[in-house]
């Protein structure tokens, strides 16, 4: 008998912290979770396995990115009122984002009198905060509403196909299941190979969008900023292109 067998990544929730998030520009509850590595049967686990890391997540964008709970003065069991859990969690936050705060005020009142650095700095930091996510979505198969519907679109055509076919000539039967099976199979493969920039349409664009709104980012920026991601491996770099982003923003 084939056994499978290996490790895997178990996650487990272990509370929240205060924090500020990048691509929502302002602080924060984060959920924060624990990495584990664990043994698995069958892709059954026991345990929760060894620690390797903790990973925090923004509860209003979703972005997330690893975390070191070390620098929290605890973490809450609960994530909120935000003034209790920044009490509780990160007493000194307000103090070390001072800069950053005023940097927000200057990107709301003056845009355009913010350095070419500081501006660059402001576009790069939601790309890459959102990178992860991209990342991981890309990293496995998904099943999106548009993938199921393929799905049941091509069961209902290998069962229809044949009905319409019997009915024309008793020898268009067999020959209609085949073309339900084909026309399924490519139904499936083209909404397979649309859910990567459905995903990026609805679950990315929209917070970058957000994000950098306040920013006016120019067409010249975003192209030399997805441009460098992309360079750098990072696949939101390829998946969306600067007019995309600009759109995303007016609209
Ligand atoms: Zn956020």
């Amino acid at each position: 008998m084939f056994i499978v067998w290996g490790r895997k990544i178990t996650r487990r929730t272990v509370g929240y912290v205060a924090d500020f998030c990048g691509v929502c520009r302002v602080p924060r509850a984060f959920r924060m979770t624990r990495l584990g590595s664990a043994g698995h049967v069958y892709y059954i686990s026991f345990g929760e396995g060894k620690l390797v890391g903790h990973q925090r997540t923004c509860t209003s964008c979703g972005a997330f990115s690893d975390a070191d709970v070390n620098a929290y003065a605890r973490v809450s069991k609960s994530s909120g009122p935000m003034e209790t859990l920044k009490r509780e969690t990160h007493p000194g936050l307000d103090e070390a984002l001072e800069q950053r705060l005023a940097l927000e005020v200057r990107v709301k009142t003056a845009p355009h009198l913010l350095s070419e650095e500081e501006r660059l700095g402001l576009i790069f930091s939601p790309i890459n905060l959102l990178s992860p996510k991209v990342e991981r979505h890309f990293a496995t198969t998904h099943m999106d509403g548009g993938v199921a519907l393929a799905i049941a679109g091509g069961i209902g055509l290998c069962f229809v196909l044949p009905v319409v076919g019997s009915a024309i000539s008793s020898s268009y039967g067999p020959p209609g299941f085949l073309l339900g099976l084909v026309a399924g199979f490519g139904l499936l493969i083209w909404q397979l190979i649309a859910s990567g920039p459905r995903f990026m349409r609805k679950e990315i664009l929209p917070l970058l969008a957000k994000s950098l709104a306040p920013v006016k980012p120019s067409e010249a920026e975003l192209e030399r900023a997805l441009r460098e991601f992309k360079q750098a491996g990072h696949k939101i770099g390829k998946k969306l292109t600067a007019a995309q982003v600009i759109e995303a923003i007016r609209s």
